[in-house]
């Protein structure tokens, strides 16, 4: 291993990592958020602290802290918990460092908790304009930060990567690491490599290019950026490895944008000093449109190695070619040794949307072996000889719509999923989903969200009758999956009320812990799936779990907070439950004995008298305006999953003047609803008006 810490290197002999802390402090002061190559190198064995993303450089999300197990679990109770100011999902996995726990929130603020006793530190807020919101594909989540001797990296909304100081909250340098007038966002976690930072973002729902780029974390200045789609061929290419991939693409697609952000999984694997980063959809998902239905397009749906230092394409292997259902490669990835053939192998795993779960050679990105943790139909298997699916063709909805499983949701999406040395398995937050996907009629929809053309008959096809909407939701499901990596098939699994829930969390005390969308956390016996503990957290759950120690006490703390894709756009499939409860922070101990504070939970809306109500707008023409600008984020059927506020309530379905304001005008462009009059004009404002005002008399049990 090659650690470039200079200021700890002279000491490495003396420094174990039991003594890591004294060593680091026999250095200078101790400080915040005082991590380097040296303190990340030997966290595999310390479970005290929770130093980056994934835990580890392996991010398996595994603790070794053993306090907590099978035999005490029934002792678990609330040591602490902190309320957020935010209602929007929280899908964070907080740092704890040396007794600090750092953690983000939605609108991708950062807040210091003293990680024994709750008492918030301090909070930083990068006041991300709210209009941000309308680029954000899945709502305004932040999954986490970054830490590197003495600062955190936090990655916002609206593309910015900034630098805080850990002991105080205050940025010490701040770049934009995306173009402000492009619709990219940043969701996901920074990663330091050798002083480096890395940082990818999102966007490929909305027409971008993606990217991953590095910047000094001293200075901020850029090191690299690796672009995953190829550009105008026209153009110079950035590097041979995109010359070779423009070879895989077809017709005008950098006019598109053709995706590929890198959004989540970006994992420093320092045994070959390589990094992986997990590439995005295509933009727009329809390969037909964006590519002539020609070609590969690479790196899309690609897991590709890059040298740290420089951003050079090392190797790839493209789990979805010619991608055409938003199957990412996004999904986090894990690094292990597992032992195949009677051989050990130095191996990545990785459950993308796709449903087939891959075990890939680290050196040389070959296919190992895959297998489906959940049904699929778009592709039999994969062939190990070619490392490619073997497709049903009609999957690819190119002659008439298929009904395709999984759907863009994925089998399986950002939900960290967690891997225990001790039970070789791997436990996979994972989701059984099926979709429609079809061509788009000739006038093909804007880009504003879809942009693919199946957008109208998700909005207009939920049933009109509630049982049987009630049927459609109950096809939905989601369920923990433990799954053996070695002999490719599912060890156990327990099934959820609901489709999506909360990353998950492996100890070494035989245990894991996980979040539901209906609020509960629970424990489970990690060999079996017998459910061993559960508390009600009063909202609904989507992070990963983390476990550290503070004051020689064994914790596990979870982000609680409903919100990300899901609960936005498919509100008919979520829990019922009132828009506007806010997030919290819990932390759990042994005899633990902390009660949740009252939370005023929000006035319920009545439901507006339409008796009297007249609109010049046509439903019909509004059903597909609505699909192609509304339903991202307020949910098919104007359906309200829990989030934002559900416009079949909405007073101004009784003002035409109002809803003209709010809608074309931006009134509440300061919530996130921005202006919509440089997209469509009055009449259709009142068409959409006409169609909500039916839905809404709908769910009244009106004619
Ligand atoms: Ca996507």
């Amino acid at each position: 291993m090659n650690f470039t810490s200079t200021r700890t290197s002279l000491v490495v002999v003396a420094c174990t990592a039991a003594v890591i802390v004294a060593c680091s402090s026999a250095l200078g002061p101790p400080r915040a958020a005082n991590v380097d190559g040296l303190r990340l190198g030997a966290a595999e064995k310390d479970g005290r602290n929770w130093m980056s993303h994934g835990r580890t450089y392996s991010e398996q999300r595994y603790s070794p802290l053993t306090q907590l197990h099978k035999g005490n679990i029934a002792k678990l109770g609330l040591g602490w918990s902190l309320e957020l100011d935010t209602s929007r999902g929280q899908e964070g996995t907080p740092l704890v460092i040396d007794g600090v726990l750092y953690t983000t929130t939605a609108w991708s603020k950062v807040v210091a908790i003293d990680a024994a006793s709750g008492a918030k530190l301090w909070q930083y807020d990068p006041e991300v304009p709210r209009e941000a919101a309308f680029k954000a594909c899945c709502d305004v989540v932040n999954r986490g930060l970054a830490a590197w001797k003495g600062r955190l990296f936090l990655g916002t909304l609206d593309g910015r990567l900034v630098a805080l100081d850990a002991a105080t909250g205050k940025p010490a340098w701040m770049v934009q690491t995306t173009d402000p007038a492009a619709p990219y966002t940043i969701t996901g976690a920074p990663r330091v490599v050798k002083g480096k930072v890395i940082i990818g973002n999102g966007g490929a729902e909305y027409g971008v290019r993606g990217y991953v780029t590095a910047y000094d974390a001293a200075t901020g200045q850029q090191a690299w950026r690796f672009y995953t789609v190829p550009g105008n061929p026209s153009e110079p290419f950035e590097s041979a490895a995109l010359r070779r991939a423009a070879e895989t693409w077809a017709g005008e697609w950098w006019k598109l944008g053709g995706g590929g952000t890198v959004w989540d999984a970006i994992v420093y694997d320092p045994e070959f000093d390589l990094l992986y980063i997990g590439v995005g959809n295509g933009s727009p998902w329809n390969h037909r449109l964006r590519s002539e239905g020609k070609g590969d397009n690479l790196f899309l749906s690609s897991i590709v190695a890059l040298r740290p230092e420089t951003g050079e394409y090392v190797w790839h292997y493209q789990t979805t070619p010619a991608e055409t259902w938003d199957y990412t490669a996004t999904q986090p990835i894990i690094l292990a040794e597992l032992n195949l053939d009677g051989q050990p192998r130095k191996v990545l795993m990785q459950a993308p949307k796709n449903g087939f779960f891959y075990v890939l050679d680290r050196a040389t990105g070959e296919l190992i072996s895959a297998n489906n943790f959940v049904p699929v139909n778009w592709a039999s298997h994969i062939d190990l000889a070619t490392g490619r699916p073997v497709e049903d063709p009609q999957a690819r909805y190119t002659e008439a719509p298929a009904v395709v499983i999984p759907s863009g949701y994925g089998g399986h999406s950002w939900h960290p999923m967690s891997f225990s040395p001790r039970t070789g398995m791997v436990y996979i937050p994972a989701m059984e989903i099926p979709f429609v996907y079809a061509n788009p009629a000739a006038d093909t929809s804007p880009n504003t969200g879809w942009q693919n053309g199946i957008d109208a008959l998700i909005a207009t096809t939920l049933p009109d009758d509630a049982a049987e909407r009630k049927a459609l939701a109950a096809m939905l499901k989601g369920r923990l999956v433990a799954w053996d990596p070695v002999r490719q098939r599912e060890a156990w699994h327990v099934d959820h009320p609901y489709m999506l829930n909360g990353g998950t969390l492996a100890t070494a005390g035989d245990l894991v812990f996980q979040g539901t969308i209906d609020g509960k956390f629970i424990a489970y016996d990690a060999t079996s799936g017998k459910q061993l503990w559960s508390f009600d957290a009063g909202n609904g759950i989507l992070a990963g779990p983390i476990a550290y120690q503070a004051g020689g006490v064994e914790y596990v703390a979870v982000m609680v907070g409903k919100g990300g894709a899901a609960p936005l756009i498919s509100g008919f499939a979520m829990p019922e439950d009132r828009p506007g409860k806010m997030g919290r922070v819990l932390a759990f101990r042994l005899g633990g004995s902390a009660q949740l504070p009252p939370v005023p939970l929000p006035e319920p809306r009545p439901v507006p008298d339409l008796a009297g109500t007249s609109t010049t707008g046509t439903a019909a023409a509004g059903a597909r305006l609505y699909a192609d600008h509304c339903m991202v984020c307020h949910g098919a059927g104007a359906i309200s999953g829990g989030v934002l506020p559900d416009l079949r309530y909405s007073a101004a379905l009784t003002d035409a003047a109002l809803w003209k304001t709010i809608v074309l005008e931006g009134a509440l462009a300061a919530n996130g609803m921005v202006a919509f009059e440089s997209r469509f004009g009055a009449p259709q404002a009142e068409d959409i008006r006409a169609w909500v005002i039916n839905e809404s008399r709908r769910m009244a049990g009106e004619p």
